[in-house]
């Protein structure tokens, strides 16, 4: 579904990324984990073609290589990311921004009455009011309410690869119970992926990965099974900085 070879990028001549290879299967759950800085967010956004960054290496996405690719393409291939810091978009509510989207991945697609009936399900499933089908994406939201509209657009546009960056950050027990809830429904279809980057022991309890890797100074350093996240939670990231050295 995914693979990633020897791949870098570097930002405004600061080197982010520094050869990281990654190989995503279907019906996997990949959990990323590193300390703050090692990266993590940038290979989301790299993965999704932000083209501020200069990027050596290969991403084939779902069999296709993707360097050539908008975010769009990538997109329309199957890619999704929720971001860790979800933008305000002024003038644009979260209907029109996703029946758009899941209009360009389907030109079939034309009912806006069973849209937007699944949008508000889906808000609800998330405990958010119908006031954020008609409000302007994330505008004035909190931290929260922008994590839980990041899984309804996830599980609105049902993408195949879904990288979740810091979707548990911040936010309340119900909450997590619910996003864990729809990372499950998510990956309970078959051929799904998800990487998921957390800092949480909670999130990564209720959603088992599959596998684990850590991300530091832009490298990946060890890869492993879900026994990985619980060496993490408990010695911290501390040997793996020594085996960089
Ligand atoms: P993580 O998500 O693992 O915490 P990030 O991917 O957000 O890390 O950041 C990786 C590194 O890139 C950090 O050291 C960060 O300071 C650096 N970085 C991010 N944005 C910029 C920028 N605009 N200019 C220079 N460095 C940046
Ligand atoms: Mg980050």
């Amino acid at each position: 579904m995914l693979t990633v070879k020897n791949l870098q990028a570097t930002l405004e001549e600061t080197s982010i990324l520094r050869g990281v290879s990654l190989s995503v299967g279907s019906n996997e759950i990949h959990a990323l984990l590193g300390p703050n800085g090692s990266g993590k967010s940038t290979l989301g956004r790299v993965l999704l073609g932000d083209s501020r960054y200069t990027t050596t290496g290969e991403i084939q996405l779902c069999g296709k290589n993707v360097e050539n690719m908008e975010a769009s393409e990538r997109a329309q291939l199957g890619f999704f990311l929720a971001f860790q810091s979800p933008p305000e978009l002024d003038g644009v509510s979260a209907r029109e921004l996703l029946f758009a989207a899941k209009k360009s991945f389907d030109p079939e697609f034309h009912s806006s009455f069973r849209f937007k009936k699944g949008l508000l399900d889906k808000l609800s499933q998330f405990h958010l009011g119908e006031e954020f089908s008609e409000r302007e994406m994330n505008k004035g939201a909190s931290g929260g309410e922008r994590r839980k509209m990041e899984m309804v657009s996830l599980l609105t546009l049902n993408p195949r690869v879904a990288f979740l960056d810091e979707i548990d950050s911040g936010i309340d027990v119900d909450a997590m119970h619910s996003i864990a809830k729809g990372v499950k429904e998510f990956m309970s279809q078959e051929g799904k992926s998800v990487v998921m980057v957390s800092h949480t022991e909670k999130l990564l309890q209720l959603i088992p990965p599959t596998h684990c890797h850590i991300l530091v100074g832009g490298q990946i350093v060890q890869s492993g099974g879900p026994e990985l996240v619980q060496e993490v939670h408990k010695n911290g990231f501390e040997k793996f900085l020594k085996n960089k050295s």
